[in-house]
């Protein structure tokens, strides 16, 4: 059917209208599938058409899939022909008559949409269950810290201050870990001679700790979103360009980190749990202002990690100094200026109380 559509694109003809059934006598294997897994090929192939036609910068025509890349189909629920038995584990779809064997993440309520079946890269298969319920958000706990500033790191993931002070986490050490293995892996690889069945053994192999990573990121981003969001009432972030900073030198560390990641997940739970989620003006100096008496350090360099404020004598370390300036943010105290010197001071002699905030996702450094 894509071919079909892209010849006629290259002639500049009108392109076609293509069912599935067409196809069925030159390729009879197509009758042995479930045809609404046909039915949602021709419709997410006309749709990409469409966005194309509608926006041709943000959409590139339809490629032909790779073999290699991930496969899958989707199916919909009609009268019953989707089940999920959750005492023996067991999927059922159309087509396939005897229950398939499942590994269940987490039972669920409600009807059964839709099922995508795709099998990654790393050769491992998934089904996802689309189900429509009436309340799909979590329950929305009460807030235990009024603001929340968040300064994001290479060195450190971030830097985290709230109304019980701050902290810092780490990278997980696992992901270290694996990233190390991964490069390792690559070696071997570009070792093996290409095309050869060890070269496709290390393919794999690599495939599969790829798949690993992202996975366990993903996870570490979802549980320090969802700590934070749950924790805080007023979450601030530095509002930082990104899709800018991928142009830097700093680039690879920067997306491994999966900040924007991070940004994204925070700024939609925030949403649903009715949090104010703010970024500050990129312009906002919060590494350069002193948290304590609002000086504004001018000749403060990317390399300085810590710094002595010249008009207080306070120390610094940069990123957790950043976030409370962010966390002061939150409170709605935008900038901390020397005027306003009286209201900080009546704080302790930290600007901060001691007690640190217990956080679920990651290592994390205390300070007090
Ligand atoms: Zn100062």
């Amino acid at each position: 059917m894509l071919d079909k559509k892209l010849q006629a694109y290259k002639k500049k003809e009108r392109i076609p209208g293509v069912t599935p059934a067409e196809y069925k006598k030159e390729f009879p294997f197509l009758k042995e599938v479930d045809s609404f897994a046909l039915c949602n090929v021709q419709l997410q192939l006309e749709k990409a058409f469409k966005d194309h036609f509608r926006n041709r910068k943000q959409f590139k025509l339809p490629k032909f899939k790779k073999k290699r890349d991930k496969q899958s189909y989707t199916t919909n629920n009609v009268h019953n022909s989707i089940r999920v038995d959750f005492e023996k584990g067991l999927l059922y779809l159309p087509k396939i008559r005897e229950g398939l064997k499942i590994e269940l993440h987490r039972r669920f309520e409600g009807k059964i949409k839709s099922v995508t079946v795709s099998r990654t890269k790393d050769g491992k298969h998934y089904a996802s269950i689309l189900v429509e319920t009436e309340n799909p958000r979590n329950k929305v706990i009460e807030p235990k810290s009024r603001a929340c500033g968040i300064d994001l790191g290479l060195e450190h993931f971030a830097a985290v201050t709230n109304d019980f002070g701050s902290y810092k986490v780490d990278h997980p050490t696992y992901l270290l870990k694996a990233e190390e293995r991964l490069k390792r892996l690559q070696r071997f690889l570009s070792r093996k001679q290409k095309g050869s069945k060890n070269s496709e053994k290390a393919r794999l192999r690599l495939a599969r700790k790829h798949a690993y990573i992202a996975n366990a990121r993903n996870d570490f981003l979802h549980k320090l979103s969802k700590a934070i969001i749950d924790e805080n009432q007023v979450v601030v972030v530095e509002n930082i360009n990104v899709k800018g900073l991928l142009k830097s030198r700093l680039a690879k560390s920067i997306s491994d980190s999966g900040w924007s990641k991070f940004l994204t997940y925070l700024k939609y739970k925030a949403e649903w749990y009715g949090r104010p989620f703010i970024q500050v003006d990129r312009f906002f100096p919060s590494s350069k202002l002193c948290h304590r008496c609002g000086y504004k350090n001018e000749d403060l360099a990317l390399h300085d990690r810590i710094w002595c404020c010249s008009a207080c004598g306070e120390n610094h370390d940069r990123d957790v100094n950043a976030s409370i300036n962010l966390y002061y943010v939150g409170l709605g105290r935008p900038e901390v200026t020397p005027v306003e010197r009286a209201l900080v001071d009546d704080r302790s002699p930290n600007g901060l109380p001691k007690k640190p905030s217990r956080n679920e996702a990651g290592s994390s450094t205390t300070y007090g």
